[in-house]
């Protein structure tokens, strides 16, 4: 009953703090930044954590945009991750205001749970989402060593607990011909232009014996100057997502042989770098999944299940994931028809439904956090699970 009554008493807190939510959140949808520049949102979620009695550290992992905020003491330590990055055009066109105001709020929320049954909850800002996994970089630098959990929720278009997430890494190459008059002289030319498309050719054979759930895309970024000039120069840049590591080797080797063979076959020199940054696919905790989904279905959301194949991308919660007891539910705030990093994704986060997806997640979050903390039998079965390897 102690439960029942806290888990009200988190959600009225993040219902008092409604107008501070939806501001900041409105406010970062304004002011979007791209990855590792997003100082303005750094600083307003931090000075809202911050007057909310939680310390502040700025700046860890040597980025200056990452930061942790933390209340309480001791075990279990529990993770909300906050992103904030925009996109490249678009702006924030994948939701992450949201994302940010509901780790702060559920963090803000959870201090009742903490009071009551101790533990410590930390709002870790983590950048550059989108196009340079900072959470790979944090990883790496240790930022989530000692977690007994983490958790954060994505807008999207359907209610879940859990993510399919494929492991993935970017590919940049180039193709350095020979330049030559077009008409005059072709046969005095290399054609790098030439390359990069019969290594797209090449891919697109590759893509009909591949397993349906991996991905290959890529796109053009330099194909020549003039069209009265053989191209010199082509440069493009790749993404190969596969479902696990070893199949995602696999096909990183499949996807560079159609580049060395249309190097072979055009002449050109090819030069290309794999990205330092690998994302993981995402371990979904199941224990922590099924507590998310009783906390959201007690708020009146429908939790449904991803099918297996269906459509998704990568995020580097999936290297979290590999370390920690971790989950990346979704929370609903557009139609189904709206496609994720569209303009109308853009308006879906700053919409009326955007700030209800907003409390409902902050809500479900920090009720799940009161269920770790009156228990530490579900912080230990959550534990339980991931060091027996299981998890979807
Ligand atoms: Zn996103
Ligand atoms: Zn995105």
């Amino acid at each position: 009953m102690e439960i029942e009554k806290l888990k009200a008493q988190v959600s009225s807190e993040i219902d008092a703090h409604h107008n501070q939510l939806s501001e900041l959140s409105l406010k970062i949808h304004s002011n979007p930044e791209l990855g590792f520049h997003e100082v303005k949102a750094a600083e307003w979620l931090t000075r809202y954590l911050k007057e909310n009695g939680f310390s502040i550290e700025r700046g860890i992992c040597e980025l200056p945009t990452a930061f942790k905020a933390g209340y309480g003491k001791g075990r279990p330590v529990i993770a909300i991750l906050a992103e904030y990055d925009a996109l490249p055009g678009v702006g924030h066109a994948c939701g992450h205001n949201l994302i940010c105001t509901i780790a702060v709020g559920a963090g803000v929320a959870s201090r009742l749970a903490i009071d009551q049954f101790g533990g410590s909850i930390l709002v870790i800002g983590t950048p550059a989402e989108e196009l340079y996994g900072g959470k790979a970089i944090m990883a790496e630098r240790g930022a989530f060593n000692n977690l007994d959990i983490a958790m954060m929720v994505h807008p999207g278009i359907r209610d879940t607990a859990t993510t399919h997430a494929l492991a993935c890494q970017n590919l940049e190459v180039e193709f350095l011909g020979k330049a030559a008059h077009a008409a005059a002289r072709p046969e005095a030319g290399i054609n790098a232009l030439e390359a990069m498309l019969q290594s797209f050719a090449a891919i697109n054979s590759l893509r009909q014996h591949i397993k349906s759930t991996a991905r290959i895309h890529g796109i053009i970024t330099d194909g020549g100057e003039a069209a009265n000039v053989v191209p010199a120069h082509s440069a493009g840049i790749f993404i190969v997502r596969a479902e696990d590591d070893a199949y995602l080797d696999e096909l990183k080797q499949k996807v560079l042989n159609c580049f060395i063979g249309a190097a072979t076959a055009s002449g050109a020199q090819l030069k290309y770098k794999w990205d330092e940054v690998r994302y993981a696919p995402m371990r979904n905790n199941l224990p922590l999944a099924r507590l998310f989904t009783e906390n959201m279905q007690s708020l009146g959301r429908k939790i449904t299940f991803p099918r297996p194949g269906s459509g998704f991308g990568s995020t580097d919660m999936g290297n979290v994931s590999q370390l920690v007891p971790s989950i990346h539910p979704s929370v609903a705030i557009a139609k189904k028809e709206i496609a994720i990093h569209s303009p109308q994704f853009v308006s879906a986060a700053a919409s009326k439904a955007g700030i209800k997806g907003l409390l409902d997640a902050a809500k479900a979050l920090a009720m799940t956090v009161v269920d770790l903390t009156a228990s530490p039998k579900t912080v230990a079965k959550a534990k339980k699970e991931f060091e027996q390897g299981s998890g979807s």
